[in-house]
């Protein structure tokens, strides 16, 4: 072995920065941690690609009480990475519209968030358009507002706080890919690094994002883990649209300001959606077919509007039920999952950070409950579904 460390985890972005962010802060670790970057440009992480809000609408508590951390985190970031962080956190609130058919859902999701002491208002028709009267509220019949405590953010630089952070706090940082995972009939052991390097580990942690399935394979685990496309179009309206939240619509696309523009974005029909390790092209058909229809019907405005640009990123989805996994697997007893958050993860990490962390020093994910999200549900295909896919 090159090097050792009593934790060694695969991929440096959010997943893996917070990892090490909460492990060193912890005084009951006195260990080594090495987080190992592929790419440290993040030019094709999740992370950085993200459209990077935070909301907590969502139908299970779980993911409502670690999207309800996440913004605890973000509140106050300069306590916890340091005075000059700014992550430019803008509370403007999500609204999720529903047609008829959409109501109860919608109704039941509100209940789940308010028991979890989310600030989540249900909506009128009326009093949308009163609110939002650039809307076309012709075809809705509900929706459901953020009051407070949802909005967006910037991505890139909580990436680089959180990583100067954990830093900062004597965690080590590496250059390389992990291409193989050495291990035995309950332990892994070490890694190798596409340069040869060999790492000793004591605990791993894959948080490889949509490469997760991957990395998981290295181990000899299956792990339903793939990238999935998802395109970001920048458009300017030259109307200007007072108060836009991060809109969210029945046929499926949202809008949110940024800056002095908008970001939108949809998810493509099923059939057109494949794994799509390695395609990093935009599919400019589904704004032009898909968003922008939709977007001029509710937001009448936007029939005149100027698209300026747009990238595409990959969600991390887990493919049996749109949900994290998190925790440590069932034999392989020190190799942790913290993958598959199906395009909620950014504001999920410190949540994810902190349990990963839990459970390498105490064994357990002491702050939250996160048994749902266990590997056990992957192994037995029994799907614990999130309905508020965005
Ligand atoms: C278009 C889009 C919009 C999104 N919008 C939101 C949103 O609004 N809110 C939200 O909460 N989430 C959102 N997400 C999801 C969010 O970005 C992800 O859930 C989150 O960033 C996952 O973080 P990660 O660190 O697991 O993955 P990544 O950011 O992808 O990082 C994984 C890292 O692992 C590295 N890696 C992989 N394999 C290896 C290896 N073998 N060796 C070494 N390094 C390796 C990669 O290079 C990468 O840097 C969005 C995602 C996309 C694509």
């Amino acid at each position: 072995m090159d090097d050792s460390f009593d934790v060694v985890i695969v991929g440096g972005a959010i997943m893996g920065a917070m990892t090490a962010y909460f492990l060193t802060l912890d005084p009951a670790f006195r260990g080594r941690v090495a987080v190992v970057e592929r790419d440290t440009t993040f030019a094709q992480s999740s992370t950085t690609l993200s459209a990077a809000s935070l909301r907590q609408q969502f139908s299970i508590p779980e993911n409502i009480r670690m999207s309800l951390f996440g913004l605890e985190f973000l509140r106050t970031a300069k306590e916890r990475l340091g005075p000059d962080t700014d992550l430019a956190w803008h509370e403007g609130g999500y609204l999720l519209l529903a047609s008829e058919a959409g109501v109860p859902i919608l109704t039941a999701n509100h209940r789940v968030q308010k028991n979890e002491g989310a600030d989540i208002e249900l909506m009128t028709p009326d009093r949308i358009k009163a609110d939002f009267p650039w809307l076309n509220v012709e075809d809705i019949a509900a929706g459901a507002y953020g009051v407070s405590g949802e909005g967006w953010f910037d991505a890139h630089a909580f990436l680089m706080a959180t990583r100067a952070a954990a830093k900062a706090l004597g965690a080590h940082f590496i250059s390389g890919e992990v291409v193989s995972i050495e291990r035995d009939a309950s332990r892994v052991t070490g890694v190798t690094l596409a340069d040869g390097r060999r790492l000793g580990c004591g605990s791993l942690v894959n948080a490889a994002g949509p490469r997760g399935g991957r990395v998981a394979a290295l181990a000899g685990l299956a792990l339903p883990v793939e990238g999935r496309k998802r395109c970001v179009f920048v458009v300017h309206c030259r109307t200007p649209l007072p108060r836009l939240p991060l809109l969210v619509d029945p046929s499926g696309f949202y809008i949110r300001p940024e800056g002095a523009y908008q970001i939108c974005g949809a998810p493509p029909s099923e059939e057109n959606d494949p794994d799509a390790h390695g395609d990093f092209e935009v599919d400019w058909s589904v704004f032009e077919e898909g968003i922008w229809p939709a977007l001029a019907h509710r937001i009448p405005a936007m029939e005149e509007l100027k698209l300026v640009r747009a990238w595409a990123g990959h969600y991390e989805m887990n493919l049996l039920d749109y949900n994290a996994v998190i925790g440590p697997h069932p034999e392989l007893t020190n190799f942790y999952f913290m993958n598959g958050f199906s395009g909620h993860g950014l504001q999920q990490a410190p949540a994810a950070g902190r349990a990963i962390a839990e459970w390498i020093v105490h064994g357990r994910s002491v702050s939250l409950d996160l048994d749902v999200f266990g590997y056990e549900r992957i192994a037995a295909g029994r799907p614990h579904a999130e309905l508020n896919i965005i």
